[in-house]
């Protein structure tokens, strides 16, 4: 005996027909289900044209819409505000109750508090469940029942809290034949991507869907035993490159960290290593539910607040700067590389991702908040506490950030990560005539070599806009004002490293 008549499954960031969470309980609790998906108005109205994002979740939903509509459903598709367009459709259709997974931004829970209120004016019920991670929430707190704000124990306790069962993945793709139509009066069509305003020819430039996921998912798991000694060298094939659908949930994941939790009690090391990148996610989930204010829409605060006393470079020099930064034009080559790979691709490796961020705030001396938002705008996988998590690692400010005395070398990154310069040789051309040594500091070349590749320096590439030494000494100054009068006087100055 069904608990609704009629359920509403209401996707977002959980494009997938299989293991879903909302989908599952919808599918076992409804006689019928329908399902939608909003392209919501106020996101998508600042983006470029050009945005690669959205022929991605547009491929999806298509894939999606394909999958439900096999076995008897439909994908209403929406282009509005959420807050009128679910309670509309659910009017529209004799709703009884709306199921959706979980979002840990502070911007979408509002937003389901808002339209769990306007469901409820219409007697219409709301139901969200966990799915975008493995334990969200409560599930993992410190002894004192408080949320962890330091990685390795929370780990621990996560691996811990982990039953069979928090990895069992929801059959719903067992129970699809509750799917039904939406009645003919209500619209159902998929828009093209040109109506919702986007470029048609420009496509995703990666696989979409839940195909899109496996298809790079088979591939990893080929390489997941290589993943700890691979995955720092943005010119090998070293990471999985999922975090996009990890973000717009084309696969489960619960289902990867099941594959790598099997991998790892095998005794594979390479798993285990990525099983805790995957948990570093969870733990950036948690910081965001439980300490909200790093990501209040328009005023990203520190984790820790007295960073937030820190003076930053503003001003002409610091515009021109951050340009160059953007543009990859520091003189830096693999922060030049880096920058050029996101500006080209939307996705960057991670270790440059932690170079560039770095050389932004410690080398350039320019507020974090600017880099986060520039990420933000380009990257694939953007994910709020995720990218909010990683600069404020960079910048020292954030929950198990590294210390503020730790300043990344870029020239020496370069020489450890992309020893042979073959990642800056591919972004970088016009300085791949350098030697394997020269080319991570072009400026330290003698004339005669920099004349064999043929590069006039200030001309066809540019001298490096700081000089690392001198910043690093500016960075020690400037982070001075977060040293509280508690600080130990053993407490090291400076590290110009790793
Ligand atoms: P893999 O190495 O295959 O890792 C698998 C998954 O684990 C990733 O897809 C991701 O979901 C998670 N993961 C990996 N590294 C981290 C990490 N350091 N922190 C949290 N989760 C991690 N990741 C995003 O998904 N979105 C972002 O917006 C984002 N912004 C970042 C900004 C900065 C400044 C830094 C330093 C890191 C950021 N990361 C972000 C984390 C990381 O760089 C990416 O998740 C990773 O590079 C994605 O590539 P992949 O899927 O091949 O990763």
């Amino acid at each position: 005996m069904a608990d609704f008549d009629v359920g509403l499954v209401w996707f977002r960031r959980d494009l997938r027909a299989a293991d879903n969470a909302a989908l599952y309980h919808a599918l076992t609790r409804c006689r019928r289900v329908l399902c939608a998906f909003v392209f919501d108005r106020e996101i998508l109205a600042p983006l470029a044209r050009q945005d690669r994002r959205v022929p991605f979740i547009h491929a999806s939903c298509v894939e999606l819409n394909r999958t439900l509509h096999d076995a008897g459903g439909a994908l209403i598709v929406r282009h509005g505000a959420p807050l009128h367009e679910i309670p509309a459709l659910a009017r529209a259709c004799g709703v009884n109750a709306v199921f959706a997974n979980r979002d840990y931004e502070p911007s979408a829970k509002a937003r389901d508090e808002a339209v769990a209120k306007r469901l409820a004016s219409d007697d219409i019920a709301f139901f969200t469940f966990k799915d975008q991670a493995v334990f969200d929430h409560d599930d993992v707190l410190t002894g004192a029942n408080k949320p962890y704000t330091v990685f390795t124990p929370y780990k621990r306790k996560w691996l811990a809290t982990l039953t069979p069962d928090a990895l069992k993945p929801y059959a719903s793709e067992d129970h699809l034949q509750a799917l039904a139509k939406p009645p003919s009066d209500v619209k159902h069509a998929m828009p093209s991507l040109a109506q919702l305003g986007f470029a048609e020819a420009n496509g995703p430039a990666f696989p979409a869907g839940t195909s899109g996921a496996y298809e790079l998912f088979d591939d990893f798991r080929e390489r997941m035993t290589d993943y700890g000694r691979t995955r720092d060298f943005p010119a090998q094939k070293g990471p999985s490159y999922l975090s996009v659908h990890l973000r717009h949930g084309t696969v489960s994941a619960r289902a990867l960290a099941r594959s790598a939790h099997d991998a790892q009690r095998h005794g594979d090391k390479g798993a285990e290593t990525w099983l805790g990148e995957l948990i570093w996610r969870e733990f950036y989930f948690s910081v965001l539910h439980h300490f909200p204010h790093v990501g209040v829409p328009g005023d990203h605060r520190a984790f820790k607040p007295e960073y937030d006393r820190i003076e930053w470079e503003t001003g002409d020099a610091a515009e021109a700067d951050f340009a160059a930064w953007c543009a990859g034009q520091t003189g830096y080559p693999l922060v030049d590389a880096a920058m050029r790979q996101i500006n080209t691709s939307g996705y960057m490796h991670n270790r440059l991702r932690m170079v560039v961020a770095s050389f932004l705030t410690k080398d350039l001396g320019i507020d974090w908040r600017r880099g986060e938002a520039y990420f933000e705008a380009l990257l694939n996988d953007f994910e709020l506490s995720n990218n909010n998590g990683g600069w404020q690692w960079a910048a020292s400010s954030g929950c198990d950030a590294q210390p503020y005395f730790r300043i990344f070398n870029p020239v020496t990154q370069s020489q450890k990560f992309d020893s042979a310069g073959k990642f800056i040789r591919h972004y970088v051309p016009e300085i791949a005539g350098l030697s394997d040594r020269d080319i991570h500091a072009p400026w330290r070349a003698k004339p005669d070599a920099l004349k064999a590749a043929k590069i006039a320096l200030g001309a066809d590439y540019p001298q490096p806009v700081v000089d690392h030494e001198a910043a690093r000494k500016r960075t020690l100054a400037r982070y001075d004002v977060v040293r509280g009068p508690g600080k130990r006087p053993d407490e090291p100055r400076s590290s110009d490293d790793d």
